[in-house]
């Protein structure tokens, strides 16, 4: 296959199937998956300095102070492998956030390609974030009733055993369905104008999903 550059971020509410996503756009685009979740949830595993200050925002379902975050996403984008693009997973996500990164791609001489962002409705993310079970090992993203693995409580991809986030657990999940439409809904409109939003049903099947996903991509 030719040689593909993509520069694309993820964008919805928790449980639209982002990280699902995101796993099927990076093998075949071959791009880094930045996710600050996975960040955060790395370094609370580590008991760094910055999981110590994100761990309390996250158990809340709150969003991470935006000085914490910014430098952490710019820093990795400047490493050697983000060259030739990335995939954005969970960042930015305040407007501010989005500001800041657009700054750091024009400075850099960049820009993005595609906001790839997945609607699906409160219900049915309720009902996903709470059946969802997650690999400790390689962060493969199951469901007790959808998307089961082969074996109870082990990850099909790498044999890993699935947990339960802290955060996903119904109240969590209803606060941060909250702070998305507050905080993060708002992106819609700022990456609309900006011509790079593209917008998918993220209720189809995770294959449909990402068949629409790489015509959107293959267009841009
Ligand atoms: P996620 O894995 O994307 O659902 O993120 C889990 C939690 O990490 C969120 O609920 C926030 O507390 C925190 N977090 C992840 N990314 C960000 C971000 N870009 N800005 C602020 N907080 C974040």
């Amino acid at each position: 296959m030719a040689h593909n550059m993509l520069r694309a971020v993820l964008l919805g509410p928790p449980g639209a199937g982002k990280g699902t996503q995101a796993a099927k756009v990076i093998e075949k685009y071959n791009v880094p998956h930045i996710s600050t979740g996975d960040i955060f949830r790395a370094n609370i595993k580590e008991g760094t300095e910055l999981g110590k200050k994100a761990k309390g925002y996250m158990d809340e379902g709150k969003l991470v102070p935006d000085e914490l975050v910014v430098n952490l996403v710019t820093d990795r984008l400047q490493k050697d492998d983000c060259k030739e693009g990335f995939l954005l997973d969970g960042f930015p996500r305040t407007i501010f956030q989005a500001e800041q990164l657009d700054k750091f791609l024009s400075e850099n001489g960049q820009k993005l390609d595609i906001v790839l962002n997945f609607k699906v409705r409160k219900d049915v993310l309720i009902e996903r974030i709470a059946g969802r079970r997650v690999c400790k090992s390689c962060g493969a993203s199951f469901h007790v009733v959808n998307v089961p693995p082969k074996k109870e409580g082990i990850c099909d991809v790498c044999g890993g055993e699935l947990f339960q986030r802290k955060d996903d657990n119904r109240e969590t999940v209803e606060n941060r369905i909250n702070v998305y439409e507050s905080e993060t809904a708002p992106l819609i409109g700022y990456y609309e104008k900006q011509n790079v939003l593209a917008n998918f049903d993220g209720e189809k099947t995770h294959n449909e999903v990402f068949e629409d996903v790489v015509k959107a991509i293959e267009a841009k």
